[in-house]
């Protein structure tokens, strides 16, 4: 689907995976007006149809982060239809019920022209999709951290809290070092007091300690993730207190269990933090909060039970 700076985009087409061409004075390649989204499409288990999980919300996220980088977005409508089209196309692509997911990756680019620093003329908008198991290596079993000492993800007042593609490059190095010293991922602190934990490079992080579960409030520095949303509420409804506000890193000394959510990694429970010269240790197994979550979550996800909250919509 296309369209120019102010208007709509028309309807799309629906094409064989292949190369896109772009002009090398394209917006997205010179100044990075780009953003994405991701989300799965599941099998359930008896009849096989196929579930996407809260696409309205990935359509809501991409609308607000195209208003942040000053480039028009698909309707709601728009988006949605085109995420269909995409799964339809691509059912045969779908693993069987629990083992695996297709990956929905929809990317919206300024595609025309533009030599001098100014809005592209021309936006592209476009869905393409990938069959993925578990997203780390250690696939279910819980992840060790490294907290980035030099490096900051987000700036208040910067594009920490929308999607778009400026955010992950920089995050490149951190996570490479993390991942050569052996850990599955790296944690950043906010870049103002170097003290408050925000996120992993691809996923929200949250700390238990009793009955009471904390995440970092969403101030515009780390993304509104539609698992740590979905989380929130599902450890709510189970009778958790659950806290968004400012989390200081030496509540890690304390913290009974720590997990990371996204749509990638899910509910990954996180075995080990390493910061300055300590490392913190958290439970992990099956009898542990948040195994219970993600028990929860993917029962939802993957239709095994009645989606009383209308998260699942089925194609
Ligand atoms: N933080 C960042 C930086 C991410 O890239 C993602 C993945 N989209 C998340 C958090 C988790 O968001 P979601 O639950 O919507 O996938």
């Amino acid at each position: 689907m296309k369209s120019s700076q102010d208007g709509e985009f028309t309807h799309g087409e629906l094409r064989n995976f292949d190369n896109i061409k772009l002009n090398p004075s394209s917006g997205v390649l010179n100044y990075g007006q780009g953003l994405y989204e991701g989300l799965k499409a599941s099998r359930k288990r008896e009849e096989g149809g196929l579930l996407l999980f809260r696409v309205e919300e990935n359509a809501m996220r991409m609308k607000m982060g195209a208003d942040r980088m000053f480039m028009p977005s698909p309707s709601l409508d728009q988006f949605i239809h085109a995420v269909k089209l995409t799964v339809l196309a691509n059912k045969r692509w779908v693993p069987p019920h629990g083992k695996g997911s297709l990956y929905v990756r929809p990317l919206l680019i300024g595609s025309g022209p533009i030599l001098g620093l100014a809005p592209s003329p021309e936006y592209m908008f476009l869905v393409y999709a990938s069959p993925v198991g578990n997203y780390f290596k250690e696939g279910l079993a819980p992840i060790n951290l490294l907290v980035a000492d030099k490096t900051h993800r987000a700036m208040p007042g910067g594009t920490g809290g929308v999607k778009t593609i400026c955010n992950y490059a920089p995050v490149l190095k951190a996570q490479m070092q993390a991942k050569s010293k052996g850990f599955s991922d790296v944690l950043f602190l906010d870049a103002v007091n170097n003290k408050y934990l925000e996120e992993a490079s691809s996923c929200n992080i949250f700390i238990v300690k009793g009955n009471v579960i904390s995440t970092p409030a969403t101030n515009g520095t780390i993304l509104p993730g539609i698992t740590r949303k979905s989380i929130i509420e599902i450890a709510s409804d189970l009778g958790y207190q659950v806290e968004e506000r400012l989390v200081p890193v030496e509540e890690l000394s304390d913290a009974d269990e720590v997990f990371c959510t996204g749509t990638a990694v899910v509910v990954a429970p996180v075995a080990s933090i390493s910061y300055n010269d300590k490392r913190y240790t958290f439970k992990t197994g099956k009898e542990t909060v948040s195994k219970r979550l993600y028990n929860t979550l993917t029962a939802i996800q993957m239709g095994l039970v009645q989606d009383n909250k209308g998260w699942t919509l089925e194609i």
